[in-house]
């Protein structure tokens, strides 16, 4: 991910905020994660795509924060103050784009705490998870197992159900398996 204010002046202002970016990092590193050969796999759907991406990113942030063993407050105002600056580099990047200069798109805007299907959709349609969720299930386990998956792909699923043709269990069956194949998992 991309910061506002580099990064050494962040080490020493803020350096927990450094050391779970850099966890997350270290969390895709070790599994080799690369979402290149997923993307031009067009046997897999976009929803099933965007499950895996999503459980990858889970992964990173889990496995990455529990060697850091911050204590869930903490980690609650780190992920605050990264939903903050994700905003803010969302809204700099859309300043420089001429539709939104000419009121053709809506400048979306979440806040942290907001658990709406809308917000969540917004972000499981990039496979991302909310930083709110980050927060929540890095605290809740340490450890990226079948439990955890299982209850990631209920909650993605529960979003986006509208949108797949496939029952629940078909879906988190064929995320899981795709997830092993591209992400070691
Ligand atoms: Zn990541």
């Amino acid at each position: 991910m991309k910061l506002s204010k580099p990064i050494l002046e962040l080490w020493e202002t803020d350096p927990n905020i450094v050391k779970f970016m850099l966890a997350h990092e270290i969390g895709h590193a070790i599994h080799g994660d690369n979402n290149k050969q997923i993307r031009k796999d067009n046997s897999v759907s976009k929803w099933v795509k965007n499950g895996v991406i999503f459980l990858s990113e889970m992964r990173a942030n889990i496995e990455g924060s529990s060697s850091l063993n911050f204590p869930s407050l903490e980690m609650d105002r780190i992920q605050r103050i990264l939903h903050n600056e994700n905003n803010r580099l969302f809204k700099e990047s859309l300043s420089t784009r001429l539709p939104i200069k000419l009121g053709w798109m809506k400048n979306i805007e979440y806040s942290y705490d907001d658990n709406s299907n809308e917000h969540l959709k917004y972000l499981f349609r990039r496979g991302y998870p909310t930083r709110k969720m980050i927060s929540v299930y890095t605290d809740k386990y340490k450890l990226f197992d079948a439990q955890v998956k299982n209850d990631l792909l209920d909650t993605f699923y529960e979003i986006i159900k509208e949108e797949v043709q496939t029952d629940k269990d078909t879906f988190k069956d064929e995320v899981i398996s795709t997830f092993s194949k591209y992400y070691n998992g």
